[in-house]
């Protein structure tokens, strides 16, 4: 299957929810449910692209909800769900179809990639593939509050979303089923005789239909946020250089007038040496020496931004996030104080996280030792990465 589209459908009201707005326009977690469910979807390598369904009179929800997303203009929905996958699959329709659709809850904002993908590679052998669950609890058939009897449930899923389908085979299956009111696509296939397979899923695509649903939703994120980057690690640095002729210094990739320079191979920048030196202790890799030798000319006044972005990019590379940073500066001159704010938004700059989680501090020593009397600056760094582990 080369194009396959995501179906998202996100036109419900939600009623049985009671919130205030449609529950997939609620938060989880920081970010609006819908807006989780189409990343989930946008990232995987294997969609092409993801189409939306929804109730036109929530447009202003939608579009603030996927905003900067690019995404296709929405379809409007229709009284049913049902109505509204049709109405989806016939927007992709005018706009040439697709060799393959995956059909899913806007409520399921935790379906993850191997489940998407299993369902897409269930397609090379039958028209249709859902994402279901093999059913672990006895079932019972109730009557007037009393047990009337035990279901057999051999052999029984639940269903969840995605539900996959060859385009063409589910379009023709959804015009022939328009006005019944069948309870899933996978029911719409059935009905037109297509082999529809059970793909294996996890028990965390529930969808989130109660406030309790809500809840256990956003534990679920913030316990695998938290196991998949549970290696957290913290590094320390400490850079000297030298006072020399100059009219001004750099630190931390700010320059500052002064009445000298600082001596150095590259631009002499303590503050970003130090926190260089401290991301690369975080990870056991080495020192800055060891990265960017001294005796190579090409660093030759380096800007160190250079430097640091490779420590950055070596937390990135293995799959980790710079978690926090703090730089203090030691010395009596020039003064720091003025250029802190400008200094911290400057390495979070070079480093892409928010500035929230740089700081910059400055400190004397009271006129003793050497940067006490003037002979150079100073500059210890700490940094706390989170690795996958
Ligand atoms: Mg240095």
């Amino acid at each position: 299957m080369t194009l396959c589209i995501a179906l998202i459908v996100a036109g419900g009201t939600g009623q049985r929810f009671g919130a205030e707005r449609p529950k997939q326009y609620l938060d989880l977690a920081g970010k609006p449910i819908l807006r989780r469910t189409v990343e989930a979807f946008l990232s995987h390598p294997r969609v092409s692209s993801v189409q939306v369904v929804i109730d036109p009179a929530r447009r202003d929800l939608y579009d603030a909800a996927v905003a900067g997303l690019g995404l296709p203009e929405p379809v409007a929905g229709g009284a049913t769900r049902q109505d509204s996958v049709r109405n989806g699959l016939e927007a992709l329709a005018t706009r040439g179809g697709c060799d393959a659709v995956l059909i899913h809850d806007a409520a399921r904002p935790l379906v993850d990639a191997d489940t998407i993908a299993a369902v897409i590679a269930a397609l090379e052998h039958a028209p249709g593939a859902i994402a279901a669950v093999p059913l672990a609890d006895t079932l019972k058939r109730g009557a007037d509050g009393t047990v009337a009897g035990t279901v057999d449930r051999d052999g029984l899923w639940r269903a969840q979303t995605p539900q996959g389908f060859r385009f063409a085979d589910i379009l023709a299956a959804h015009r022939d089923a328009a006005g019944l009111s069948l309870t899933d696509d996978a029911a719409v296939a059935e009905r037109a005789g297509l082999a529809v397979a059970l793909v294996p899923a996890k028990e965390e695509n529930f969808k989130v239909t109660t406030p309790d649903d809500l809840t256990r939703a956003a534990r679920v994120l913030t316990a695998s946020q938290g196991a998949s980057l549970g290696d957290i690690r913290t590094g320390t640095g400490f850079d000297v250089h030298r006072f020399t002729d100059g009219e001004f210094v750099t630190l931390c990739g700010l320059r500052v007038p002064h009445t000298h320079g600082l001596e150095g191979h590259s631009d002499a920048d303590v503050g970003l040496h130090a926190l260089t030196d401290a991301i690369l202790g975080a990870l056991a890799a080495g020192d800055i020496g060891s990265h960017f030798p001294p005796s190579d000319p090409q660093w030759r006044g380096a800007d160190s931004a250079r430097f640091l972005r490779h420590a950055a990019d070596l937390v990135a590379a293995r799959g980790g996030v710079i978690a926090h940073t703090d730089i203090t500066i030691i010395c009596e001159r020039p003064k720091v104080g003025p250029h802190r704010a400008a200094m911290a938004a400057r390495v979070a700059e070079i480093l892409g996280i928010a500035p929230d989680r740089v700081s910059v501090k400055a400190t004397t020593t009271e006129r003793l030792g050497f940067t006490g009397r003037g002979e150079g600056i100073a500059a210890q760094a700490a940094a706390t990465i989170r690795l996958p582990g």
